[in-house]
């Protein structure tokens, strides 16, 4: 895509967060955008970020791991990178090595293998456990029952600090509609703070192009936009 454009779309999202914030009273610097990266190419996420841009959610571990490779010389200009996509465990090392936050887990065995990997020399992996919060068949993470459980093992691994919590719910009508499974996943945020006092648990990851509104109002503190920054994925 044309850099300008990228920079257009990108200030045009911006815009959206310090719009949504103000609605809701929050504070804008309470909200940081992850631009989602997957099937784009390298100089995009250049261009992204020469215009200020350092959160990129990669989906698929190869095409990520070549794009670090072209992007090496941004790695400590603060280029911040988020595995979001569903993660085979044999595969787990290269995220253990190569990123700095993990928003997929929903199980303790990948929980288990990326603090095992996690180089010694690395701060901890940056961890949000998925919910599958309308029990789709399609979709991973685990049920709001199955989280208690999941995150007090996960807090007890050495290696990865528990940020919160990721969802991708079910496509809405209406912001109405929107905010409530938004709203759910905020709530078990809160139940797991009391649970787990001493964790940082201080992550809602979610809101994409179509739903970044609702999920701001319902206390996102990270959105994860792909389409409305570099254009509509083939
Ligand atoms: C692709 C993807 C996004 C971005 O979706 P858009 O609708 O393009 O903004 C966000 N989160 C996850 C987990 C994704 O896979």
């Amino acid at each position: 895509m044309r850099k300008g454009t990228i920079v257009e779309n990108l200030n045009a999202v911006r815009e959206r967060i310090v719009t949504g914030c103000a609605a809701c009273g929050r504070d804008p610097a309470t909200v940081t955008l992850l631009a989602v990266s997957k099937t784009r190419p390298a100089p995009d996420l250049r261009a992204a970020f020469e215009a200020g841009q350092r959160d990129f959610g990669e989906n698929y571990l190869q095409e990520a791991l070549e794009k670090q490779g072209e992007l090496a010389d941004l790695a400590d200009r603060g280029l911040c990178w988020h595995f979001i996509g569903p993660l085979q465990s044999n595969k787990s090392r290269a995220v253990a090595e190569a990123f700095h936050w993990m928003h997929s887990v929903d199980r303790l065995k990948i929980a288990q293998r990326l603090s095992a990997q996690r180089p010694a020399e690395m701060p901890p992996l940056n961890i949000c456990l998925q919910v599958n919060i309308d029990s789709e068949e399609s979709k991973s993470g685990v049920t709001p029952g199955e989280l208690p459980a999941l995150a007090a093992a996960v807090a007890k691994l050495p290696n990865l600090s528990l940020r919160g919590l990721m969802a991708i719910p079910a496509a809405r009508e209406t912001v109405e509609e929107q905010r409530r499974p938004f709203a759910q996943l905020a709530q078990l945020l809160r139940q797991l703070r009391d649970q787990l006092p001493d964790q940082p648990l201080d992550t809602l990851s979610m809101g994409m192009s179509g739903d970044m509104e609702a999920a701001i109002e319902s206390g996102a503190t990270m959105v994860r936009i792909g389409t409305d920054i570099f254009g509509r994925r083939d």
